[in-house]
């Protein structure tokens, strides 16, 4: 099995001892889109002992422009990406521990979810789920490997527990935010993905293998303007996370949902979006459905779903009783 693995043992910054690391190492993959694509079958061949990926969404044909791990196949025998990325991956390196999880990360499960996991890489598309992941990471001591992209831009932040800042210390606050972009209202081009999470594979190589060169800044990169951005972050002083206190995975923020008794419609709460600009949203969202709005909601039918969203951030979702797919359309149409 060693050939398997000759180029990267003959570079010297790994070695076999830095081969044998990663065999003994465990990582779990948040989110399995375009990121965590390239992520999950760059670690995979690389040979990670454990691998283990986490998400909560279906294949559609608008995916396969940059996820590279899916194909049409996947769409016909409508499987979950977390189970298409299993079965291709099995297929690369019987040798690799793979589990796909098909599940919603929230402050109920996550901490269950990484047990075991010496690193976390994020391949998410939305800010509330990062804000766990730092909690989880910091409490118990796990590092993780921030990556973000949207459009023709991303980014990328180690974050070692008690080293480096933490998410909150960049991030301070996810109040007032209004509307974030999402791919679906800003799009996304391949290459933006794919040298976010190439640069979020080998920092984890690197952390995994225990290479004193580990990136400590915020790096930012848009292919499209061929632009190259090194930030250094600082420690915040009054950083909950920092001290301690996880108010995410206790559920002080976040997104509530409930289902709205009788009337095939889910409520989604999310006390985070500040009051939003309903005239700005309808420009997100007229190119993807049909849109009619007035100062006190909004009206989105897309598919067959219908929301109507309040300027408070509220919405509430139609033609489903299903909470988790009302809070994915949420984080897909309005951000979080
Ligand atoms: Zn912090």
């Amino acid at each position: 099995m060693i050939d398997r693995y000759s180029r990267q043992t003959i570079f010297s910054s790994i070695g076999e001892e830095g081969q044998r690391r990663l065999g003994n190492s465990c990582v779990v993959i948040i989110g399995c889109g375009a990121l965590g694509a390239i992520i999950a079958t760059s670690l995979v061949r690389a040979g990670v002992g454990k691998v283990r990926i986490i998400d909560r969404d279906f294949i559609e044909y608008h995916n396969l422009q940059r996820q590279v791990l899916f194909d049409e196949e996947d769409i016909k025998d409508e499987l979950p990406k977390a189970i298409a990325a299993e079965r291709h991956l099995r297929k690369v390196n019987s040798s690799v521990e793979i589990e796909g999880i098909v599940a919603d990360v929230n402050y109920t499960n996550i901490e269950r979810l990484v047990t075991g996991a010496n690193l976390i890489l994020d391949g998410l598309d939305n800010l509330e789920t990062r804000f766990l992941i730092n909690d989880a990471s910091l409490k118990h001591k796990i590092p993780w490997v921030y990556g973000g992209a949207i459009s023709s831009y991303g980014m990328t932040m180690n974050i070692i527990p008690r080293e480096t800042p933490c998410f909150r210390c960049l991030q301070a606050s996810p109040i007032s935010r209004g509307i974030a972009l999402t791919c679906d209202t800003a799009g996304v081009i391949s290459p933006a993905p794919f040298i976010i999470g190439s640069l979020q594979t080998t920092e984890a190589m690197k952390i995994l293998v225990g290479a004193g060169e580990i990136n400590r800044d915020l790096i930012m990169i848009d292919v499209w303007k061929d632009e190259f951005t090194r930030l250094k972050i600082g420690h915040r002083t009054d950083c909950p996370a920092c001290r301690g206190e996880y108010e995410f995975l206790e559920a002080r923020f976040g997104i509530r949902t409930a289902s709205l008794c009788g009337q095939n419609a889910v409520q989604v709460l999310n006390p985070e979006s500040g009051e939003i600009s309903l005239k700005t949203l309808a420009t997100h969202l007229e190119p993807l459905g049909e849109v009619s709005y007035n100062k006190f909601m909004l009206r989105f039918r897309v598919d067959s779903y219908e929301m109507v969203i309040f300027p408070d951030g509220r919405a509430i979702v139609k033609n489903t009783d299903d909470e988790s797919l009302a809070r994915g359309l949420y984080a897909k149409y309005i951000g979080m």
